[in-house]
């Protein structure tokens, strides 16, 4: 007998069809000879619905309101979900965060999982129960309802399958799994079987969104294995794991794309001490978020940054490095870019494999795509190029690194 956590995030639990359609599941995994403790989303755009009714009573809601307000929509969800499997026969209870001992610390709305205590839900399963377990919230010492910041059921799913000692922890969603590429941008993308959770959270950080990241590196830390799979077919799904060395053999497992983006070029800068600082401080104040960054010194003493932000951080930006431009230095100046894209190939493979980047490069020169910035990671290299022709780049890169086979 196993013991599964399965996870149904917002869109698996949707309506009263899907909702019936998850008790079938669980009533299926439960026929096949397992426990099963299945972490629930709210009903897809019930989260966002809660949101929307709290700003219109009030621009600033307290977050310590909106926590309990938000946790309600999970909560919706056990007991729907508990009632559904009632109807097959299947006996089954639900469990509220606190109900299932997921303490929490950090700030309302953004609370980290300190510990679980689950002798509730172990006792359940024990007496033979499903058990339930409301994703995204938890309980902080004090008492006081918390959740665990937007997509926040991953992180619950995964830290209840540690928790519980899970045999296996699925992650059902409405993707089949993780693929070599967007197969509305690549058509004949492939599902990837294993990933290791690094190559997970770098092609996450560059587009690629299945799961939360902070999930990912959660499972990562406490060597917790799952699977990404769909809720709505028997398809196997991709396994997310500790990277092993078979893996190395696949030079690249995934070409990633991330839009609306923009390159920021400050030119003119003196090379000295303390003047990045002084840019990067500044953005940092403007809270833009700053993504690839390229530095060079160029002639006589003088450097340039070139970097990227998103499109709709653009303005932000640059009103804020234009007002530090005459403290530089009267050579400074600043260019931007908009309309940009960001492609990257994730793979361990890289590891081993020399002339990864020399083939990116040469395929994307070839099909006569003009390459922006370049940064790398020890198992990824990313370009930014002109947005319109990312989804060719993504393309003619996936076919040279044959993604498909
Ligand atoms: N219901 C929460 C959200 O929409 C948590 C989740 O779905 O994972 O963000
Ligand atoms: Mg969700």
């Amino acid at each position: 007998m196993a013991l599964i956590v399965q996870k149904y995030g917002g869109t698996s639990v949707g309506s009263v069809d899907r909702i019936l359609n998850v008790a079938q599941r669980i009533k299926k995994t439960c026929e096949a000879g397992n426990q099963v403790v299945a972490v629930v989303s709210a009903m897809g755009g019930v989260t966002d619905k809660l949101i929307g009714l709290a700003n219109e009573i009030n621009q600033n809601p307290a977050e310590r309101e909106l926590d309990v307000l938000l946790a309600t929509g999970e909560q919706q969800s056990i007991a729907l979900v508990s009632m559904a499997l009632h109807s097959l026969g299947i006996d089954a209870v639900s469990c509220t965060g606190r109900q299932a001992g997921v303490v929490t610390i950090g700030s309302h709305t953004k609370g980290k999982i300190d510990k679980i205590e689950a002798n509730y839900v172990k006792d359940n399963l024990n007496a033979g129960r499903v058990v339930i377990v409301a994703g995204f919230q938890g309980v902080r010492e004090d008492g006081l309802i918390h959740t665990l910041g937007r997509g926040g059921s991953d992180l619950s799913a995964i830290a209840i399958a540690h928790a519980v000692g899970a045999d296996l922890c699925q992650i059902l969603t409405d993707v089949d799994g993780v693929y070599t590429c967007d197969p509305r941008v690549v058509k004949d993308a492939k599902k990837i079987n294993t990933i290791s959770y690094d190559e997970m959270l770098e092609l996450a950080s560059s587009g690629a969104k299945v799961m939360q990241s902070r999930s990912v590196e959660f499972a990562s830390k406490y060597g917790v294995v799952f699977e990404v799979r769909s809720s709505l077919n028997d398809n196997p799904g991709t396994i997310v794991c500790a990277e092993n060395d078979s893996m190395e053999t696949v030079v690249i497992r995934g070409v990633s794309i991330e839009r609306n983006q923009a390159r920021i070029t400050v030119t003119g800068i003196p090379d000295k001490p303390g003047n990045s600082a002084q840019i990067f401080t500044a953005l940092s104040e403007a809270e833009v978020n700053v993504d690839m960054i390229v530095s060079n010194n160029t002639h006589e003493g003088l450097a340039r940054h070139s970097f990227t932000v998103s499109d709709s951080d653009l303005a932000k930006a640059l009103a804020s490095i234009q007002g530090l431009l005459p403290d530089i230095s009267s050579e400074a100046e600043v260019l931007t870019e908009a309309g940009m894209a960001k492609l990257s190939v994730v793979g361990i493979g890289m590891k081993s494999h020399s002339g990864v980047a020399a083939k990116m490069f040469d395929v994307l020169g070839k099909a006569g795509i003009n390459i922006g910035l370049i940064t790398t990671s020890e198992i990824k290299i990313s370009v930014s190029l002109d947005a319109a022709k990312a989804d060719l780049a993504a393309n003619v890169i996936h076919e040279a690194f044959d993604l498909k086979s």
